[in-house]
């Protein structure tokens, strides 16, 4: 596209959508229109994929996960179809500026963090390496909460993100599906002997599906991500007169659960999984038919899988479709679904994964707690006389009347995979080790990894053409050649030039405190990260420790020699996480106190910044000169801020946790800084039963004066939230171990103040971490996905035609 076309198209769409000149639109009309553009432009490309799919009768992966965090889609969008540029400056031509259009568009934010941004990062790999693949999830209304402080709290306000439309949506009406809720079921015979289940009584809801094209980096290639959105079917418009009953299958998809890592167990939020879940496995087999192919064929033409356990119902789901509505006998229907079928497990928290109540099941789908009742059934059967009695009943689905939906997920696919090396073989070793010993062939690891192009070519320019003067931009497309860098290391002139680029980054945030925060900070401080959820695991209590430590360092010492530094925060907590709200509130409070006190010049400063989401992100991550990922060894699955951050020459201080490991092989002990506790060390506590915080207490002046900090009136306004952190530490025993990796972490931070005064050494550690990071592009884990468990083959612009096919939709 020229800049004289886009002109004239942009020109157009004002004038037919809003009757305005170019001259009189606004960012919000301006934004449309483009946005208008784009998809116009991309469309295309969309049917070329879909019609491409079909003709080549290409194996697709459909990715069903219960959140997707895509963030904004324009600039990325514009990136990946490769006009970028062209758009910016043709824009500035006519004195608009390309950011302030993008910030008009709401952060999609169906998701709570890691794992919603994960199957993002995968929907961009997976169309940018040409791979044929859907994403399958819920349109919610409201995303996941704005956040806001008040007084130090966290309120939480809704995030009415469809508020002014959704420009990359394309509502398919005549993709709608109907999926059945409660009611009841029975088994009738019938006369040639066989049972058929009956079912009476059910809610019939409408599944209408939104798609927005996922577009691939600069190779033609769009796919679908495929949300779906509730309605009442017309034919049964006439049951809900009342506005109620209305709501009440409205509210199917109005809300995300705003729990991360946390189950939810409520009734909503079981109908939805299954409501999702449904619906895509309805319109996978509804497309599968279309082919006229054999059943025994539908494990090569589809792949399903089963983004953490919100979407385990696929497997009796799956059998519910191929026996109840296609015929199909029991064993055949066991083997498709296996075959079809896989899972990736994201935690090994005992409160996140996932149990349903029977009671609750069978209320809400009947005849899927009767398949899940035969799944365990027969696997119990199968497994006499080759496992002993006692693993048998650890693995199987029902237990204390509760149905394991990771077992279901196990047991139901032909691969079960961990999101880094330690949690794959945590979940071997520990977690599932009775499933490893059952099914040691389903067990594999995919490390989990983000998409680069937003993380770095988006969210950092500056950094992007520095790469790209000394290495050329061929890291763009193939992430690996990030590598080129190392032969910089030792040259000064190219370390200063990823200084300076860090450095506008910095000023960039500075002036985003500033105007958000009131806080004023120097670009020259250290800026120390940690954004991610508000968990106890994750430790941010275990940040703020060390911030009061050097706090009354400062106070002991006003000469000290502290290299000055910023903490900055993003975090939000689960409404309902009370324990995680008061460590915002105390976090808050300390830096109220830091900030305003005169007497610390500077040295040390806490910004909080409210409304952790994507957008965020990608304002902090460039600017960060220091990543935390200071979990608890073994709790941290993978981590994925970790290498979004390495990405963007941020140095890392971490334990041995998660993905983390892998970043410290990849950069080497020099350029990391660790510390803490091993897993084992942490599993041997848990074996002995011997940790003591009290008695770490009762022997360190310095952990006393920083815990009695919190009740003793220094932080000032936290009478309530400081007590319980107080307790939590130690009448709680402090579950994860802040006091004992407390000093440890000093350490580390201190050799980091002391080797960040040398710019030189700092700046090769910053960029052996960026040189390192290619390793940790999403395009190498859905190319071991699409190897090693899809069983999926790229398909490449190249052998683009013209759809010969009058084909539908590839789902
Ligand atoms: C990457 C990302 C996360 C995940 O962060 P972790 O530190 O890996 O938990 C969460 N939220 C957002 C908005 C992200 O971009």
């Amino acid at each position: 596209m020229t800049k004289e076309e886009i002109k004239k198209e942009l020109r157009q769409r004002l004038r037919d959508t809003y009757a305005l000149e170019l001259e009189d639109a606004g960012p919000v009309e301006l934004f449309y229109s483009l946005g208008g553009l784009v998809k116009a432009v991309s469309n295309e490309k969309w049917q070329k994929t879909w019609k491409n799919y079909l003709t080549e009768g290409q194996k697709q992966v459909y990715y069903f996960s219960i959140e997707f965090l895509p963030g904004k889609l324009l600039k990325s969008n514009l990136l990946n179809l490769g006009i970028l540029d062209e758009v910016r400056t043709t824009l500035a031509d006519i004195n608009v500026d390309l950011e302030e259009l993008a910030n008009v568009e709401k952060d999609m934010a169906l998701g709570n963090g890691g794992l919603g941004r994960l199957a993002s990062c995968f929907m961009d790999s997976i169309a940018s390496c040409g791979l044929p693949g859907n994403g399958n999830g819920i349109r919610y209304d409201y995303g996941l909460f704005k956040q806001q402080f008040m007084d130090g709290y966290q309120v939480e306000l809704p995030d009415e993100w469809l508020k002014r439309g959704n420009v990359w949506e394309i509502r398919r009406e005549s993709k709608a599906c109907d999926v059945h809720l409660f009611g009841n079921v029975y088994m009738k015979r019938l006369a040639n002997g066989k049972l058929e289940p009956v079912e009476e009584n059910q809610t019939t809801v409408r599944a209408v599906p939104y798609d927005t094209g996922m577009i691939g980096y600069q190779n033609g290639i769009v796919n679908t991500m495929r949300l779906w959105s509730v309605e009442i079917p017309v034919s049964e418009e006439a049951k809900y007169h009342n506005l109620g009953e209305r709501r009440t299958i409205e509210d199917l998809t109005a809300v995300l659960y705003p729990d991360d890592s946390q189950e939810s167990g409520r009734l909503v939020r079981l109908a939805q999984e299954y409501f999702f879940v449904s619906a895509g496995i309805q319109s996978i087999i509804r497309y599968y038919k279309k082919l006229n192919l054999p059943w025994h064929s539908l494990s090569e033409k589809i792949a399903i899988h089963i983004n953490d356990t919100h979407p385990a119902m696929c497997v009796p789901e799956l059998m519910r479709v191929l026996m109840d509505e296609n015929g199909l006998n029991w064993e055949f229907a066991w083997d498709i679904t296996v075959k079809v079928l896989s899972y990736t497990n994201h935690t090994i928290m005992a409160e996140a994964l996932e149990k349903w109540p029977v009671y609750l099941m069978k209320r809400v789908v009947p005849r899927i707690y009767q398949i899940i009742e035969e799944i365990d059934r027969r696997y119990v059967m199968s497994m006499q006389g080759i496992h002993p009695q006692d693993l048998i009943q650890r693995t199987r689905l029902l237990q204390n009347d509760q149905i394991y939906m990771a077992h279901l997920a196990i047991i139901g696919s032909h691969s079960t995979n961990g999101v880094a090396k330690i949690h794959s073989d945590l979940l071997k070793t520990i977690v599932l080790h009775d499933f490893y010993v059952v099914y040691p062939e389903r067990f594999n690891n995919k490390t989990n990894g983000i998409a680069e192009r937003r993380w770095m070519q988006l969210a950092n320019e500056p950094l992007s053409d520095v790469m790209d003067e000394l290495i050329t931009d061929s890291w763009r497309k193939a992430p690996q050649n990030l590598k080129l860098l190392m032969n910089y290391q030792n040259d000064e002139i190219a370390l200063k030039k990823l200084r300076e680029a860090k450095l506008v980054k910095k000023e960039e945030l500075a002036s985003y405190i500033l105007e958000t925060t009131g806080i004023q900070v120097s670009p020259n401080a250290i800026f120390d990260v940690q954004i991610k959820r508000l968990h106890a695991y994750k430790r941010q209590l275990m940040n703020l420790l060390h911030i009061l430590k050097l706090y009354f360092d400062i106070k002991d010492n006003p000469e000290i020699d502290l290299t000055p530094r910023v903490f900055i925060f993003g975090a939000k907590a689960a409404p309902s996480y009370s324990y995680a709200k008061s460590i915002i509130k105390v976090i808050n409070e300390a830096a109220d106190m830091i900030n305003n006190d005169a007497s610390l010049q500077d040295k040390i400063k806490v910004v909080f910044l409210p409304n952790y989401n994507v957008s965020l992100a990608e304002k902090i991550i460039p600017a960060a000169d220091v990543s935390e990922q200071i979990s608890l060894a073994s709790k941290e699955a993978s981590g994925t801020s970790n290498m979004k951050l390495m990405l963007n020459g941020a140095v890392t201080i971490a334990t041995l946790d998660g993905a983390n490991i892998e970043i410290k092989d990849a950069v080497g002990d020099d350029n990391i800084y660790i510390f803490g506790l091993t897993e084992k060390e942490v599993y041997n506590y848990y074996e002995n039963q011997d940790y003591s915080s009290q008695k770490i207490y009762d022997e360190d002046e310095e952990l006393q004066r920083i815990l009695d900090a919190f009740i003793d009136g220094t932080i000032p306004n936290i009478e309530f939230e400081g007590q319980e952190i107080y307790d939590s530490l130690l009448k709680f025993n402090d579950e994860y171990f802040l006091l004992r990796d407390f000093h440890d972490y000093a350490r580390a931070q201190e050799q980091i103040d002391h080797d960040y005064k040398d710019a030189v050494l700092w700046q090769k550690k910053s960029l052996a971490n960026i040189a390192n990071a290619g390793g940790f592009s999403a395009d190498e884990t859905v190319k071991a996905y699409a190897e090693d468990i899809w069983q999926i083959e790229p398909i490449f612009a190249h052998t683009e035609k013209e759809g010969t096919t009058n084909g539908s939709h590839p789902f």
